[in-house]
């Protein structure tokens, strides 16, 4: 007798990827292209006011969100999707201080960690247990970015911003190699 594997296949077996999940995963890869041009623009003001360290971690975090998106883009393309390309927001250019920089860091990581828990959430009522997989790592990726921009800030508010302690604390940003 042959085995009723139907019962079984209930979430079907196809490396193509279901058009909703494929939708959430574009707008994923928008957030991170946009995330990449808000560091962008964090960077150009550090440099604006001479904290050549505070532009560098920025800019090394914007390479790191065109990683992201990237990333998002070859696993689309491996699950035989399509690839829709978005129209990227204009990030804000005015800022206050490195602390109010690092504080609106936090509330937009924070965004992009809810964000990532909906594609988990979604692709998992879906039934794409290998987008599930995939974005795994995106969930440990934003504990890892909450807690190096809290770290920051927490440096900030212990030792304040006057100059020599700015001074130092952008040496320490400074080293930031990824
Ligand atoms: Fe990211
Ligand atoms: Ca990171």
């Amino acid at each position: 007798m042959p085995l009723n594997f139907a019962i079984y296949t209930d979430c079907g077996g196809d490396i193509m990827i279901n058009d909703k999940v494929e939708d959430i995963l574009n707008a994923q890869i928008n957030k991170e292209f946009y995330s990449a041009y808000l560091y962008l623009a964090m960077s150009a003001y550090f440099d604006g006011i001479g904290l050549k360290g505070f532009a560098h971690w920025t800019k090394v975090q914007a390479k790191e969100e065109m990683e992201h998106g990237l990333k998002i883009f070859n696993y689309i393309i491996e699950r035989d999707g399509n690839i829709d390309l978005r129209t990227i927001e204009a990030p804000v250019k005015d800022f206050q201080d490195p602390l109010q920089v690092f504080e609106l860091i936090l509330e937009h990581e924070k965004l992009i960690t809810g964000s990532i828990e909906t594609v988990a959430n979604f692709s998992e009522d879906e039934c794409d247990r290998a987008t599930r997989h995939f974005i795994d790592q995106y969930i440990s990726e934003q504990v890892e970015e909450e807690a190096q921009v809290l770290d920051v800030i927490k440096m900030i508010k212990m030792f304040g911003t006057e100059c020599p302690i700015m001074y130092h604390i952008d040496k320490e940003l400074m080293k930031r190699e990824s």
